[in-house]
């Protein structure tokens, strides 16, 4: 698996070879745009990692130029944390997927994992178990076919809950990588159950089929059927 890393902060950058290196993947890494584009329509890569915010050619530009010369490989946008219009861009301008920076490295991995594998990109975008439906762009949320307000967090919360459906979800987990706390704290905990309990109230009390599970001693799953 060849993956393409297009940023130009060292710090990400090393992480992201180091890491990704370490999961047997071979990496090519550009810390400028006009290299990045180069070696993306010049070699063939499974994956492109592709920050938006680069000196010189930046990440839009080189994404919109992949795509209208119909690259079909899988990008994976970084992003600054809250610039939600560049998300938004991105994902219009053609990106399969996008994380915010800083992002927690198993998360990485799972979107990687996700986006590699399946060959109709964009999926990622529209998540879905059951009759509950996840639309990460016009960021709607439906179940059987009527549309539930969230909170942005109880989005986050869902969005996750989905991309890692049938697995058990932890509250460290969620602590991390939703919350994005650093020192998971007890309190922590009680405010993760407070949003699972509203999330739960949205998107399972007013139907007959439950898809949000608590695992007693381990945490939550989104699951159809029994666990
Ligand atoms: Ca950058």
């Amino acid at each position: 698996m060849h993956v393409l890393v297009i940023e130009d902060e060292p710090k990400v950058a090393q992480a992201l070879m180091q890491g990704l290196e370490s999961e047997n993947y071979q990496v090519s890494l550009s810390v400028t745009g006009e290299e990045g584009y180069f070696l993306a329509t010049t070699q063939a890569f499974d994956l492109i990692i592709l920050d938006l915010m680069l000196p010189g050619r930046d990440g839009l530009d080189i994404l919109t130029a992949l795509r209208q010369q119909e690259c079909q490989t899988p990008v994976l946008v970084l992003t600054a944390k809250d610039a939600i219009e560049d998300r938004v861009i991105g994902l219009d301008t053609g990106a399969d997927d996008y994380l915010v920076k800083p992002f927690a490295f198993p998360e990485l991995l799972a979107r990687i994992r996700a986006l590699t594998r399946r060959g109709r990109p964009e999926q990622a975008l529209r998540l879905k178990i059951a009759d509950l439906e996840m639309d990460c762009v016009t960021r709607k949320v439906a179940r059987k076919g009527q549309d539930i307000e969230l909170t942005a967090k109880e989005f986050q919360l869902l969005e996750y809950l989905l991309r890692h459906q049938g697995h058990v979800v932890s509250r460290e987990m969620l602590g991390r990588d939703v919350w994005e706390a650093v020192d998971r704290a007890t309190p922590l905990d009680n405010v993760i159950d407070v949003h699972i309990a509203r999330l739960r109230q949205k998107v399972d009390a007013p139907f007959k089929k439950k898809l949000l599970k608590t695992i007693r001693g381990m945490g939550f799953v989104l699951k159809e059927g029994e666990v």
